[in-house]
């Protein structure tokens, strides 16, 4: 899947500063968004402080994108996987969240992995 299908947005903590980091709705269930910060933001500005983790980048553009190391939030049932050169690769299908009636639904514990 291409990173551009997923509504991606550069993110910084002030608006002097230029792609601190990128959210994008979840590959896994397209509902909540996933947002990682950059070690080497693209500004080339100092990374965004407190985060617990940190990204390295290569590439400007949505459609040249990629990030090392690979992105987990299975931890909180959403996707684990690589963005590289703009493309999503990873579990996208292994959806573990339902929808009904308008609410989302963990259903982690009743899929098999
Ligand atoms: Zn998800």
């Amino acid at each position: 899947m291409k990173l551009s299908e997923l509504d991606p947005r550069w993110w910084s903590v002030d608006m002097s500063r230029r792609g601190q980091g990128i959210h994008f709705l979840c590959p896994t269930c397209r509902i909540e968004r996933i947002g990682v910060a950059f070690n080497n933001p693209i500004d080339g500005g100092a990374p965004a402080p407190g985060c617990k983790f940190y990204w390295t980048r290569a590439g400007e553009s949505f459609d040249d994108l990629t990030l090392d190391p690979s992105i987990n939030a299975a931890a909180v049932g959403h996707w684990h996987g690589f963005i590289k050169s703009g493309e999503t690769i990873g579990n996208e299908h292994a959806c573990i969240l339902s929808v009904q009636s308008g609410e989302v639904i963990d259903i982690t514990g009743k899929v098999s992995r």
